[in-house]
């Protein structure tokens, strides 16, 4: 539980686990924001897809992906 940065309503932590990393979505009752973190750092959604397209890439189908 927290308070919302935007409107200052209170905040429910749902811990998730997307491939090896435990991320926490952070979402508002009161004005639906969404805040996605890891630890105490807060990311992007387009980050947190990248890590599930990671995890789906390593568990299924070899890909050779050539991030650096
Ligand atoms: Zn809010």
């Amino acid at each position: 539980m927290g308070t919302c940065e935007r409107c200052g309503g209170n905040t429910v932590d749902l811990p998730t686990k997307v491939g090896d990393q435990d991320l926490v979505l952070r979402r508002c009752a009161t004005c639906d924001l969404r805040q996605w973190r890891r630890g105490d750092e807060v990311i992007d959604l387009t980050t947190v897809l990248d890590l599930t397209a990671e995890a789906h890439a390593s568990r299924g189908a070899k890909r050779s992906s050539t991030r650096p």
